[in-house]
Parts: structure tokens; C-alpha cells; sequence
């Protein structure tokens, strides 16, 4: 039975996906987007981190607050789709040594990367000194370790973690506890692979001092468990299910404010690395005279890891 809390609706795959609206027409062989951006690393350098977002058959789980299936294929990617897609970007982000491999799901899905093409796809990273995929704590197994062993650039593993609050993370239809999490974050820690994590700033049924005090506690408990490095994300609606949720006053986006909050927090514990994610961060600017500021604060912060002078506003209130 999906969750059925008194305040909002039973929240299950069906419920997410009839909210959904229509989804992009993407090319299978093609990334839908390449960029490449400079990130603070682990030894305190600032390198370019190339992302190549790959295309390919969208996840099988139905979060609700995700929006990534918009540019996803409803059928399985073709054998030697992902390897070509990579060999395509890999001239227009060079010469980054850094590269993320996003795929809008796991990467370690075999119906969105076909596991036979893994070899392939370490072996056309081998220039690399860093690479980063994203999965679902529950795709974590064996095959990470030997895409690990056959990819000579070390490799990091992004999950999302979402929220350590029990009341919501049930809620969010992802199909995962924190044990699920913590299990899958040991594994890849003991075989050499970094953990990466996205929290999420203010999820759907949280106002807006529950979601610092959760996202807080969120970071504090990815380091408590061996992450390297935290990605605050503020909770954005744009999938349907978000819109139905604000529009029964269940769900409303952060402030500027509150991801500086967050983030102030993350630096201070001195666990690792602490991002704010600043895509499409105008949505939050719902301030004329301090939102560029605090976003170049945030920008800031995410280049030095270092708490930088607060932003003073009459909006402060
Ligand atoms: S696991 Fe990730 S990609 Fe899949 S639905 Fe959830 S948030 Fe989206
Ligand atoms: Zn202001």
C-alpha cells in the first residue's frame, strides 16, 4: 500500500504519473545537453568538470518530485547508444580532466546503459583523472566495482539521498530507506569508489524551517556515513506532481535565503564538499534588490568551500 498520510494525497507511481505532462523528443545517439563548469576538488583545486547528460530509456522508479524523464527514450537504448554518445561529446568538453555522466537515472540501469557496453564506455574515459555517474542506491552492486576496475580514472557515485526526515522520504515514492542508502554508500566507500549525495532543500509536506532543519541533517548524516560531498538542491516544481502538490498548499519552492542557510551549515561541519545546485536558480529570486547577490554568494561558496560575508536585505524580515 502506498503512504496515505492524513494531509495530502496516497502517493504512489500511478498518482506520479498521471501528473505527468509531455516529454521532450530527444535523440537516442545524441547527449540532450554538454557543458563543462569549474568545481572546487577534493585537494582544494578548481577544475573544469565536464557534464555530458546522457540520453537513454528513462528510470524505472517515479520519485515525485523528478523531472529528469522529460528527456529520457520510453524504450530501452540501443546497444553501443551510450558509447557513441560519449565518443560524440568528448571533443566539445575537452580539455576538462573531470567528467560527469549523467543519465537521468542510474547508470548502472542495464535497460539505460546496457551493461555490455560498459567496458567500452571505461575505456573511452581513460583520459580522464575523474568520473562521476549517478544511481539509485538500489542499482548499487558488483557491476559498479567492475566498472570501478576497468576505468582507470577513480570513480565517484552520486545518489540521491533526498531527506533523512521519516515522514517524508517514504513519501517522495522513491522506493528507498536510509538503510538502503547506507548500505549502498559502505559498499562503494570499502571498493575505492567516492560517494557523492543530493538533498534536497525543502521537499514537497515540509514549511520552510523544516526544510533547513532537514536538509541540515541531512548533510550532517551523508558525512556521518562516509560521503564526500553533499549537492543541495532546492525542490522545484515542474513535473505535474509538484504543481498538484502547491496547489493544495503541500508543496512551496525554498528561498535565496534558506540554501544559504544549508550551505553555511555543510561548510561549517568540515566533513567535505558542500554545493548549492544553481540550476535554474532565477526561480528563486524572488527579491530585486539582494537575489544576485546572494546567488553570487552561493556561486562563491561553491568555488572556495568557504562561508563567504552574509548578504543583508530588508527582505531578511
Ligand atoms: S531515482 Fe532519480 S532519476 Fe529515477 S525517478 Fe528518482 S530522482 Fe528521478
Ligand atoms: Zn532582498
Amino acid at each position: 500500500m502506498p503512504p496515505s498520510p492524513p494531509d495530502g494525497p496516497a502517493i504512489d507511481d500511478a498518482w506520479v504519473l498521471a501528473r505527468r505532462g509531455s516529454r521532450n523528443v530527444v535523440d537516442p545517439l545524441r547527449p540532450y545537453a554538454c557543458l563543462v563548469e569549474p568545481e572546487f576538488m577534493p585537494d582544494g583545486s578548481v577544475e573544469d568538470v565536464a557534464t555530458v547528460l546522457i540520453t537513454n530509456k528513462e528510470c524505472p522508479f517515479r520519485c515525485l518530485m523528478c523531472d529528469l524523464w522529460k528527456n529520457t527514450t520510453l524504450q530501452r537504448t540501443p546497444t553501443g547508444a551510450v558509447a557513441e554518445q560519449v565518443r560524440w561529446a568528448l571533443p566539445r568538453v575537452a580539455p576538462a580532466r573531470h567528467i560527469k555522466l549523467y543519465n537521468a537515472g542510474s547508470f548502472f540501469d542495464g535497460l539505460a546503459v546496457p551493461r555490455e557496453e560498459l567496458p567500452q564506455v571505461a575505456d573511452l574515459l581513460s583520459s580522464f583523472e575523474t568520473v562521476i555517474v549517478e544511481s539509485h542506491p538500489n542499482l548499487i552492486n558488483r557491476r559498479c566495482v567492475e566498472f570501478s576496475e576497468r576505468l582507470r580514472p577513480r570513480l565517484e557515485v552520486a545518489m540521491g539521498l533526498e531527506t533523512v526526515d521519516p515522514e517524508v522520504l517514504p513519501r517522495l515514492n522513491k522506493r528507498m530507506a536510509l538503510a538502503d542508502f547506507e548500505r549502498a554508500t559502505t559498499f562503494l566507500v570499502d571498493h575505492g569508489i567516492g560517494v557523492r549525495a543530493f538533498i534536497l532543500l525543502r521537499t514537497p509536506f515540509q514549511g520552510e524551517s523544516q526544510g533547513v532543519t532537514w536538509a541540515t541533517r541531512s548533510i550532517e548524516y551523508a558525512f556521518s556515513i562516509g560521503v564526500e560531498c553533499c549537492v543541495v538542491i532546492p525542490t522545484r516544481a515542474g513535473n505535474g506532481a509538484m504543481e498538484a502538490l502547491a496547489s493544495e498548499g503541500l508543496f512551496s519552492p525554498p528561498t535565496l535565503q534558506s540554501l544559504e542557510t544549508v550551505v553555511e551549515h555543510g561548510l561549517s561541519l568540515g566533513g567535505g564538499r558542500v554545493f548549492s545546485d544553481l540550476w535554474d536558480i532565477q526561480q528563486l529570486a524572488t527579491c530585486s534588490r539582494c537575489s544576485l547577490a546572494r546567488v553570487q554568494r552561493l556561486t562563491g561558496m561553491n568555488l572556495t568551500q568557504q562561508v563567504d560575508s552574509a548578504v543583508s536585505c530588508v527582505c531578511d524580515g
